[in-house]
């Protein structure tokens, strides 16, 4: 057992369920688990080990980040993929992905992650639907493990290609009986359903348009025989993708999900920009969440969801990078301010539409929720110790003490000084404690330009 006294914060944001913000603030923590938090007098006064903040940083709890696609790090800005509606920027993408093999993964999982970890960044899921040559899940979570991030590894999957009136071409899909197995097989090997856990398996086909109603059916089934295995999909991110949905299945995206089984507390759904308010509603009711992806719906020209009306029904709403192809940055705090003003931006004449602390909620709490985790997400006793901190000794805090937590979100979106996941600092001063970072980009930008040479 070892103890560690985090004190003297100049504020502490606990997202605890009073949203207590803490002057002075301080976290006892016992190996992974936060056993005190309160003003630094009220806590133990020493520890084995100490960090004296001298009030000079906001703390916080880490971000998490529910929808990504973390092997995407290797296509960030392709010209040809620059411009272009979802659709077009698939079916542009879909054959340079098809090259990838088991270092792509594993090696752009590691980057993302480290970039993730650097803006704040402490649970991540990620959302892996594509297997080319000798790649598999296990690459991913390999390279996850070995940095050392919360992780909800999604096992992704395409069935319909292109010669069965789907969007991916054929030689990216599965066969259906292939899928669930390997889900299946992932599940026992990895799934870990304890508080605290670091790893849990998520089923995960890739959208509506590129698999049968019977995967999702049965990814549903394969799901709910364990403990805590949840399910993820893209939906009713743009407009073809409503069309498509009312031409082949004769209903919307909602009723689509609500027909396979994929409605409830078990179940989160990435972009929902194009829900209708009943939708909405019956999101609300069933507990079903939504993992809100501004930049990457901006950059995409997908749309605007309706977050306040999903807050007004009680859906829960987590934030997700959905880079990084399709965002470019793997920055939760950034997505925290593209969050708040894209939800101005919809209501117009409404600045109060989406407050600095609501953003910072969706991407806590909020995201923690999605997931179906109670033990990360707010710094309470009990709870993982999760947590960064922010120096407010730099320009971009300059003048904004008098509210250095909505300054977090408001300012620009810098990377954070220390970073704790499980108890353990993975960034200590703006550096990363558990990779070399300088090999690792190199290593990922020869993979990268290896993957889209004659591509673009
Ligand atoms: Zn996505």
């Amino acid at each position: 057992m070892s103890t560690y006294l985090i004190k003297h914060a100049h504020t502490l944001v606990t997202m605890d369920a009073e949203r207590r913000e803490i002057k002075d603030g301080g976290l006892f923590i016992r190996d992974n688990v936060i056993e005190q938090v309160g003003v630094t007098s009220d806590l133990p006064d020493t520890a084995d080990e100490v960090l004296d903040l001298k009030r000079r940083h906001v703390v916080m709890p880490g971000m998490v980040n529910t929808h990504h696609h973390f092997y995407q790090t290797l296509t960030r800005v392709i010209p040809r993929a620059q411009d272009g509606e979802l659709f077009e920027w698939l079916t542009t993408l879909y054959p340079i992905w098809a090259n990838m093999r088991a270092d792509h993964v594993y090696t752009s999982a590691k980057l993302c992650t480290a970039e993730m970890m650097l803006y704040g960044c402490t649970t991540a899921s990620d959302h892996l639907y594509i297997f080319p040559n000798d790649s598999t899940l296990d690459d991913e979570i390999r390279g996850v493990q070995e940095i050392g991030m919360r992780f909800h590894a999604s096992r992704g999957s395409m069935s319909v290609g292109e010669s069965d009136g789907g969007l991916p071409p054929d030689s990216v899909v599965e066969p259906e009986d292939v899928i669930l197995k390997d889900s299946q097989r992932l599940i026992e090997q990895y799934h870990d359903n304890s508080r605290h856990s670091m790893l849990r398996i998520v089923v995960a086909p890739c959208s509506p348009f590129s698999v049968s109603h019977d995967l999702m059916r049965e990814s549903a089934n394969l799901a709910r025989a364990y403990d805590g295995v949840h399910l993820h999909t893209h939906l009713a991110e743009t407009h073809p993708d409503l069309e498509y949905s009312m031409e082949k299945f004769g209903q919307t995206p909602g009723e689509y999900a609500e027909s396979v089984g994929w409605i409830g507390h078990d179940c989160w759904h990435a972009h929902c920009v194009h829900l209708s308010l009943e939708e909405i509603a019956l999101f609300g009711r069933s507990g079903t969440g939504v993992a809100h992806c501004p930049s990457s719906n901006m950059r995409l020209s997908s749309g605007i969801p309706k977050i306040k009306e999903m807050m007004a029904h009680d859906v829960s709403v987590g934030l997700g990078l959905d880079g990084s192809a399709s965002n470019d940055h793997n920055n939760m705090r950034n997505e925290a301010r593209m969050a708040m003003l894209l939800a101005r931006v919809r209501d117009e004449m409404n600045p109060a539409a989406m407050t600095g602390r609501k953003a910072l909620e969706l991407a806590t709490i909020g995201g923690a929720k999605v997931l179906g985790r109670d033990d990360v997400g707010s710094l309470a006793p009990g709870m993982s110790a999760d947590f960064i901190t922010f120096n407010v000794d730099r320009p971009s805090f300059a003048g904004a003490l008098h509210d250095v937590v909505a300054a977090i979100v408001f300012c620009n979106s810098d990377p954070v000084d220390y970073s704790f996941i499980n108890g353990k600092m993975v960034v200590d001063q703006g550096r990363l404690t558990t990779v070399d970072l300088m090999p690792l980009v190199e290593h990922h930008n020869k993979l990268s330009l290896g993957l889209v040479d004659g591509e673009v």
